[in-house]
């Protein structure tokens, strides 16, 4: 999984992402946006304009916000 968007999504859902992500694998949920982790290209365009920073790189997702991970890979696979 790349790019994991994390809690400042949650309840803010700006969708800026949405628009600039050049695979559409951006997709919204009940309480925030997920990105598909199986067709992400790792291409960092909705890092860039997300207006929360609630994006981050797999690898730099802060402390604390790790359970956004699973959390994107459990809603790809419960749809
Ligand atoms: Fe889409 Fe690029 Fe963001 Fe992946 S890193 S979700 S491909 S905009």
């Amino acid at each position: 999984m790349p790019f994991v968007i994390t809690s400042p999504c949650i309840e803010e859902k700006a969708a800026d992402c949405v628009d600039v992500c050049p695979v559409d694998c951006i997709a919204e949920g009940e309480d925030q946006f997920y990105i598909d982790p199986d067709i992400c290209i790792d291409c960092g365009a909705c890092e860039a304009v997300c207006p929360v920073d609630a994006i981050f790189h797999e690898e730099e997702v802060p402390e604390g916000e790790e359970k956004y991970i699973q959390k994107a890979i459990d809603f790809y696979n419960n749809r």
